[in-house]
């Protein structure tokens, strides 16, 4: 059963509704004040600041969220501090230091010309967004591990602007081969397992993986086999009537839907969800239910109670085999679940994952900043954070900034400026530019530029981002790992729905760990999720939980589900653990349409990302969520055509 579904090796539904634009608060406002005490304006031209080798709790870390939460609760302009001019004008001024607010600025440089003066205002302590560098040291050796954005890779194939710009920037995606230690980990014995938990399978185990689940597309030749079937099947703490179910599900060519076309069959799996699927129509036991819940939740954020069962099918689960589908994908499929060859040959993994395409960019962009020439030497480059914001550059970069107003000097419609407000903790700064793209999250958009219509508003706020858990934990050895004969564990039940060695890439100078007894990355992902409510809604729920949970809770759960994991492999959380970096992510994922909850996506017609993402004025409006797609390529692809509009 080779489900592809967890290619992201750790790895949306309300519709559209008339009405205001309305996003509940989702931190309590007691919180604010906690938060504002760690709110502190930093300065980034001072010696030592280099956020990638922080650790603790990062991703949307403190600081980063609480003014823009201040605004959208209609709190921060009560107390705000009077505005100063700064005097500064820019041609362009992007909102959101994301790849895509980077690429933007690359390709506004392409067609204005280097001397453009462009600002990237960034609410965060580091640039890149998603694409995250985690900096760990130890002894005197660094240690990289990706806090967001795992790899160069999507379904779909890279546009030839995307392509272009990875060209451009000296990435040589075919040659990734070359750097993967693809056979490292199968020849100490490692392979993907599966960890059934007590509270929901009655017993802690770790079971050989039938799944293909936990795996991963990124080059390691391990993928599951008949004899890893033949061990799931003794070992798996499951009902002897849930094995025989399993084993029908994998074999079975039953057609469920006698009579019916295949486009007639796919309709109806894009009307039901995979787990009542498996119930209701296969037939199979709940325990199965539990067993697959999570397979989704490295590229959906939810379990298989909110994924179509279309799109189930789409990613090779079994139960469709004797529908005799048209292998055509069907109206309403999820762009992730319709997967190309050409797209999936598309991979490349640097050991910061897409970090260093933030990097490579911040480099073109501001040479001064990080040193060194290729691809490949980017890896190891120490970025220099005091010449991101100089006066003397014409692309500057201001971090710890997050703009709370946008707005024509004027009548948008005549307008020659606009005038963007951003603060910094302390101070509320404007600037003016003659034209300004906002790269940042769309939800963020309807309170920061008020002026767009409603309606473009309404179809900016139902961008709901999916909340994600990105954990990485500098373990002492993988020892354990290797006495268990694992390297990607599944943990359906488990806080962490996935536990994975890092991927072992050397590149650059940059040399991974390939032996059991030195200190490694293990990477832990959490998609928060409810299962049972709609998908948005889950997402919703989700983030206050991201939002809500402190650093010593998550730090408590990755330390037991280690242990309970890794115990019988001599694994001890107190003495093996170094050190443990959260990467938070509330709003991770843009909302990718999903036929059980998203009418539009079925019956077509204009989606809410086309209305979003329209120029107004002097405005235009980029970041993944203007093309409803959660990968790197769209956030180039949407950052081009925002840069195209703005020359009409
Ligand atoms: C955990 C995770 C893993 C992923 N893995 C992959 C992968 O393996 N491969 C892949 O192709 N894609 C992956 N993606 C998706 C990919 O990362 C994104 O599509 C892409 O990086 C988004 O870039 P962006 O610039 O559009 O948005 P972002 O990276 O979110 O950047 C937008 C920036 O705007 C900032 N901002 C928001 N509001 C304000 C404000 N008011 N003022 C100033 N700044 C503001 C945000 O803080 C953010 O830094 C992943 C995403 C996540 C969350």
């Amino acid at each position: 059963m080779g489900a592809r579904i967890t290619r992201r090796d750790f790895l949306n539904g309300v519709a559209l509704t008339a009405g205001a634009v309305i996003i509940p608060a989702i931190i309590p406002p007691e919180m604010w004040a906690a938060a504002a005490a760690d709110l502190q304006s930093e300065a980034q031209d001072v010696p030592g600041y280099y956020p990638p080798a922080r650790t603790g709790l990062r991703g949307d870390h403190s600081g980063s969220f609480e003014t823009m939460h201040k605004v959208r609760d209609g709190a921060f302009w009560d107390d705000a501090p009077k505005a100063v001019d700064t005097g500064e004008a820019y041609d362009l001024v992007i909102v959101g230091g994301g790849i895509s607010g980077l690429a933007a600025a690359h390709y506004f440089r392409q067609s204005a010309g280097a001397k453009a003066r462009i600002l990237i205002l960034e609410n965060h302590d580091d640039f890149g967004g998603h694409a995250k560098r985690n900096e760990f040291r130890t002894g005197n050796r660094t240690i990289l591990g990706f806090g967001g954005t795992f790899s160069i890779e999507s379904p779909s194939p890279y546009s030839p602007v995307a392509k272009a710009l990875i060209d451009e920037l000296g990435i040589d995606v075919p040659s990734y081969p070359k750097y993967v230690s693809k056979d490292l980990y199968r020849s100490l014995g490692l392979k993907p397992r599966i960890f059934f938990d007590k509270e929901t399978f009655g017993t802690d185990k770790l079971v050989a993986n039938a799944l293909g689940a936990g795996g991963d597309e990124s080059g390691l030749s391990d993928q599951s086999g008949e004899a890893d079937l033949r061990d799931f099947l003794q070992e798996a703490p499951l009902s002897e009537k849930a094995k025989l179910d399993f084993q029908r599900l994998l074999t079975e060519k039953k057609d469920y839907f006698p009579g019916l076309t295949s486009d007639e069959k796919k309709a109806r799996l894009a009307r039901v969800s995979y787990a009542e699927y498996l119930t209701g129509t296969v037939g199979v036991s709940g325990e199965i239910v539990k067993l697959f819940q999570a397979l989704p939740h490295p590229l959906y954020g939810v379990g298989i109670d909110a994924v179509p069962a279309q799109d189930a099918w789409g990613f090779d689960m079994p139960g469709f085999s004797g529908l005799k589908l048209d292998p055509t994908p069907g109206k309403g499929m999820n762009r992730d679940s319709i997967r190309t060859p050409e797209g999936e040959k598309y991979f490349f993994h640097f050991p910061d994952g897409n970090a260093s395409i933030a990097r490579l960019l911040v480099r073109k962009l501001i040479p001064a900043a990080i040193p060194g020439s290729s691809a490949t030497d980017v890896v190891l480059a120490k970025a220099d954070y005091s010449k991101l914001d100089q006066p003397s550059s014409a692309t500057r970069i201001r971090l710890n900034s997050t703009v709370v107003k946008v707005n024509h000097r004027g009548d948008p419609a005549s307008a020659k400026e606009v005038e963007v407000s951003y603060f910094t903790g302390k101070k509320l700064n404007t600037v003016r530019a003659a034209h300004c793209i906002l790269a940042c999250w769309h939800v963020v958009i309807p309170y920061i530029a008020q002026e767009l219509p409603d309606a473009q508003k309404e179809a900016l706020a139902s961008s709901q981002k999916v909340p994600l858990l990105y954990n990485n934990v500098l373990v002492r050895n993988w020892s354990a790992f290797q006495k268990l004969g694992a390297r990607a564990i599944y943990s359906p039940g488990m806080y962490h729905s996935s536990v994975n060695l890092d991927l072992p890439v050397s590149i650059g100078g940059y040399e991974c760990t390939k032996k059991p007894d030195e200190p490694i990355v293990v990477h832990m992902m959490k998609a928060a999720c409810k299962p049972g409510r709609p998908a948005r809604e889950q997402h919703r729920l989700g983030r206050i939980q991201l939002y809500t949970t402190t650093f010593e809770t998550y730090e408590r759960n990755i330390r037991e589900q280690l242990a309970r994991m890794l115990g019988p492999g001599g694994f001890d959380p107190a003495r093996d653990i170094l050190e443990i970096t959260v990467n938070r992510w509330p709003h991770g994922y843009a909302y990718q349409y999903n036929s059980l909850f998203d009418p539009f996506w079925l019956e077509g017609g204009e989606t809410p990302c086309q209305i979003a993402r329209k120029p107004f004025g002097r405005l235009a409006i980029a970041n993944a969520d203007a093309g409803a797609y959660a990968y790197t390529d769209c956030a180039i692809d949407q950052a081009y055509r925002a840069v195209q509009e703005l020359k009409k």
